[in-house]
This record gives C-alpha cells, structure tokens and sequence, in this order.
C-alpha cells in the first residue's frame, strides 16, 4: 500500500496568506494613542458588517460562541426551573449553556441521516416549563428551521439558532443565524468564517434583545456610562486585532465558502452510489447546506478512518457519546429516555476534509480513497 503525505483534517496554513497584514493590524492596534484592544471601534465596525451581511436588526460580538449561547439565554431570561430543548447530538456548549443558567437541558433526538434535531421529537418534548428551543446546525446540514420556527411560535417559545458551523448558510433564501430570535456564530479558527483566535458573535432581528446582550457581556454596563451596573454579566469582549483581522478577511468570505461548497458538490457526485455499499454521504445541493466539515455516515466507521488514515487521508470521527450519556450531562438528561439516533450517529458519523486550502488533487484523493474503501470486495 502506497502511503501519500498525509492531507490534513484541517490545514495549519488557515492564515498563511495574510500574515503580513495580520502583523501590520496588530502593530496598528498596539500603537493607537486610542490604545483601545477591546470593544473599540473596529470590534463595532465588524458588527455593522456582520449585521448588514445577513441582513439583522443587530449583531453583538463576543467572547467565543459558546459565550454567545449563555448571553442570548440569559437575555431570554432563562433560569432554574426553566426548560431549554436541545439536539441529543451535538457539541458540549449545547447542554452546557442552559445547565450553567441553572436551567434544563431536554434532549431531543436527532434525524438518522442528518445528525441535526428532529422537529417532531422537539415538539413531543415542549412542556409548560420551557423557555426556548435551541437547534443547531450540523457539520454539512442546516437543522429544519421552518418547522422549527412554527413549533416555537406556536408554544409561544423563544428559538436560539446556534449557527456556530454554518455562518454562510442560506436556508430558503434565509441566512444562517437570522430564522431565530437571535442565531450566533463562532469564530474559533476551524469555524467557516475563523479567525486565529477566540471570538463569537448574536446576530438577532430584535433590538432590545441586542442591546440586552450588549449590557451582559460587559459587567452589566450600558456601554455609555462606565462602573455602572445594571445586572450582574460576564466579561465576553471581543479583541480588537480580531475585529480589523475579520474585517480584513470579509470580503474574501463568499469565495471561500463557494471553495468548500464547490468540493461538497464534487464529493456528493462521487459518493452517490454509495449509499448500498455501506457509506452514506450527506444529502447534496446547496440550500440549506453549511460544508463546515463533510460527514459521511459509514456502517463499518472505524475500517474506513483506518484506511484514511492509512492512504493520506485526515479524518475525524466526532462525539464518542450523546450528550445525554457525557459524565457531565447525565445527571441532567431524563434516564428513562433512549435517543437512538444520536447513539447511531456517535457510532457511524466519519467527517473527511473540506476547507478551502485543499487543490483540486487532494480532494480527489480523498473522493478516490473513500470510493475505493465502499467498492473493495470484503
Ligand atoms: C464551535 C461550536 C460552538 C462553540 O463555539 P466556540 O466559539 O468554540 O465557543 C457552539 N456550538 C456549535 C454547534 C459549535 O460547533
């Protein structure tokens, strides 16, 4: 067997091509007589960017994504008692967020195929005590945020979108983060839109609710008036290098996703008669698709991350466990409840690189190796 250099999961040359630009912001900063590294005027121009690029009433960056979750849920008011219903599949900050309010967390199972919240499972799970649903987009799949939008409008809910992954995602001509009440993105580096730092941003069509967020991920102050509080918050600042860095990088952002989605296209052509040999990619087009990482689901996972592994090829098997059965959530999750699909998804769920540093051969490498792993007699 004829062992290539290995393409990376993700690259470590995200940032390589402004590296200059990225040292001249950060001497520009440091040397403002302003000498403002935070919440200055470049962190605002990145939210006006930002706002107007989905079209919102407003955007509040902040400290990191998981931090934007915890700042929206509290804006919504969520505390003790109160129930947040969220994906039974998905990454720690989706259990994390209500439980550090004190609030619930009731896990919804997943779809088979698409790994994102099942509708009709959140809908069962709505009771007198929750506050708000909050779905997540899922590797490569926008979670169905119509249906999700009537189920929390008719419960009388409020609906966080966690668009960490998807920022660049258009659902029925709806950006990603904009079919909540408030949607947030990360900008942590491997994130569509990353950045070589920590950072997040709410995005929400309701302008107190921005100006909440505002007050609480800054010590409760109002922005105007300095060391006066008006609730107890956080600190979830954003860094002002980081805002000039991202608003440098901008306008070159629709290209790269049409990079990542242009390969999605490729690996939805070459894996679409796999689906009877054991390895199901997942479902092509582009509305309602985010190529943050590309999943496949494969029956016999751990032989194919081997033979990647083996032929060049990175990959990343994602979440040993649903989030009801992690050490930390289970004592918030309802034992008598099972969630199948997200047990399926932990055992079957094989994410293959798709950034937009890969040439045109890797990527087909990569198309070749999975091809040749489904099509080889066993
Ligand atoms: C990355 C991610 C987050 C957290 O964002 P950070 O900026 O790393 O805190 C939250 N939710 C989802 C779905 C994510 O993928």
């Amino acid at each position: 067997m004829t062992t290539t250099a290995t393409i990376p999961f993700f690259p470590t040359d995200l940032f390589d091509d402004e590296r200059e630009v990225l040292l001249e912001l950060l001497h520009e900063v440091a040397t403002d007589p302003e000498q403002k590294f935070i919440l200055g005027w470049r962190t605002a121009a990145l939210e006006r960017a930002i706002r107007d690029s989905v079209g919102a009433a407003d955007a509040v960056a902040c400290g990191s994504g998981t931090s934007a979750l915890v700042l929206v849920l509290k804006a919504f008011g969520v505390g003790p008692g109160d129930e947040v219903v969220v994906p039974a599949y998905g990454c720690a900050p989706l259990a994390a967020a209500p439980v550090l309010l004190g609030a619930t967390p009731v896990f919804a199972d997943v779809d088979p195929r698409t790994l994102v919240v099942d509708p009709a499972e959140v809908e069962s799970l709505i009771t007198e005590r929750t506050r708000v649903v909050m779905p997540a987009h899922m590797f490569s799949t926008m979670a169905d945020m119509p249906a999700l939008r009537r189920i929390a409008t008719t419960a009388g809910v409020r609906l966080l979108e966690d668009s960490a992954v998807a920022q660049g995602g258009v659902l029925g001509g709806r950006a990603a983060g904009t079919w909540g009440d408030a949607g947030v993105y990360s900008f942590v580096q491997v994130k569509t839109f990353g950045m070589p730092g920590e950072g997040g941003m709410v995005v929400t069509g309701d302008p107190a609710l921005g100006r909440a967020v505002r007050v609480l991920r800054n010590h409760g102050q109002d922005g105007v008036r300095r060391f006066v509080h008006h609730t107890v918050g956080w600190n979830s600042r954003f860094d002002e290098v980081m805002a000039a860095f991202q608003l440098h990088r901008l306008p070159g952002f629709p290209e790269r996703l049409e990079r990542r989605a242009r390969i999605g296209d490729y690996y939805a052509e070459r894996f679409a008669h796999l689906a009877p040999l054991g390895i199901t990619p997942p479902p092509p087009g582009r509305d309602g698709r985010c190529f943050y990482v590309y999943s496949l689901l494969a029956e016999r996972r751990d032989e194919l991350r081997d033979h990647l592994l083996a032929n060049g090829v990175g990959c990343h098997a994602y979440y040993p466990a649903p989030l009801p059965h992690q050490p930390a959530f289970a004592p918030h999750a309802d034992r008598r409840r099972d969630w199948p699909n997200a047990r399926r998804g932990c055992e079957r769920s094989l994410a293959i690189p798709i950034n937009p540093r890969l040439t045109d051969a890797q990527v087909e490498h990569v198309a070749d190796q999975v091809c040749r792993f489904a099509e080889r007699p066993r």
